[in-house]
């Protein structure tokens, strides 16, 4: 089994800024990721409130970035997916898709993913005109007529961002105000191509071989009606990736993973930073600051475990 001073389990923000900490801390390093490099932040166009870029970055530029320089530091990557951790003694046994690795540090940074709306129709016509990521797909909407789900800042971000394609961009909102922050907000209303729907859930997506319509419902009238669409991108939140380590380390009740404020989880050796704990800002910037932290004790922790 290769070993490893350190094991960190995604390569996102949080799980890159760890790599670059650990590695150039000169601690052996490897980086585990299951799908591509970058992840949620990978997603999205325009990260304008990542400090140092005055002007804004994209998602991909930033964590190409992030990645290379914990590279060079001499981190080390694996494209595979994790699918446990298993405990011997001080050793943690990193179970993925190729095999199993051994280290007396692992730091979660498995981030979360996007959920489900879970109506009828979002299964069937997923990649066929349903989508999690405007960044990924908002091309294949040039003068499309789009719908956008949620009212956070992800929503409200993407919906704007899709104008850049799309002939309208019609945002649905469960809501008679939206959560994102004031400056999307301001942005969003100023935008001509956008609609907004409030009081409104999507009851059904609907199409032949792609989407071509939905069924939507007010929920103050109650009135049901459709609207013809070409696409819908849907934002109503995260769940956090944290399948792999249920009954190994302690979740709070909607399974994010519960750290103290070094990154510290009920299991010794073992760190979580990111999206991936419960806090209460899910940002690059906190992923990050999270990243280095962890990192930072688990070199202390390993110090300890030879002392
Ligand atoms: C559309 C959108 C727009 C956003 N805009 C902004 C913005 O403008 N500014 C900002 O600061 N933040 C923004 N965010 C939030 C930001 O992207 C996240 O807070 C940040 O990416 C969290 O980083 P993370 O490393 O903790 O987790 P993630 O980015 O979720 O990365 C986790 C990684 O772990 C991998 N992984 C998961 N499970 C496993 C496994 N079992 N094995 C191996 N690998 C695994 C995943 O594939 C993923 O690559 C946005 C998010 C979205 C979705």
């Amino acid at each position: 089994m290769e070993r490893y001073d350190v094991i960190i389990i995604g390569a996102g923000p949080a799980g890159l800024s760890a790599a670059l900490y650990s590695a150039r801390s000169k601690l052996s390093t490897l980086y585990i990721e299951k799908l591509s490099t970058g992840g949620q932040a990978a997603t999205t166009d325009e990260i304008e409130n990542y400090p140092g870029f005055a002007h804004g970055i994209s998602g991909p530029e930033l964590t190409a970035q992030m990645e290379e320089q914990a590279k060079r530091f001499g981190a080390k990557k694996l494209l595979a997916e994790v699918k446990g951790i298993e405990l011997a003694g001080a050793d943690r046994i990193v179970k993925t898709t190729k095999g199993n690795f051994v280290a007396k540090v692992v730091i979660i940074a498995s981030g979360a993913a996007p959920k489900l709306l879970g109506c009828p129709g979002e299964q069937e016509f997923r990649s066929r005109g349903v989508s999690y990521c405007a960044t990924c797909d908002a091309a294949f909407y040039e003068g499309a007529n789009v719908m956008v789900v949620g009212g956070g800042d992800s929503a409200v971000e993407e919906a704007c961002y899709l104008t850049k394609f799309a002939d309208k961009v019609t945002l649905v909102h469960r809501r008679d105000t939206l959560r994102a922050t004031k400056v999307l907000q301001e942005r969003a209303f100023a935008n001509e191509k956008l609609e907004i729907l409030w009081n409104t859930v999507v009851e059904e997506i609907i199409g032949t071989d792609v989407v071509e319509k939905v069924r939507l419902k007010n929920v103050v009238t109650g009135e049901v009606f459709e609207r013809e669409i070409d696409g819908i991108f849907i934002y109503v939140g995260l769940k956090p990736n944290t399948e792999f380590v249920k009954g190994l380390v302690n979740l709070d009740e909607q399974g994010y993973i519960i750290t103290d404020e070094n990154m510290r989880t009920n299991i010794p050796g073992i760190y979580a930073a990111g999206d991936v704990r419960q806090k209460l800002l899910r940002q690059v910037v906190t992923a990050a600051a999270d990243g280095a932290i962890a990192a930072y004790h688990a070199e202390k922790y390993l110090e300890e475990c030879t002392e």
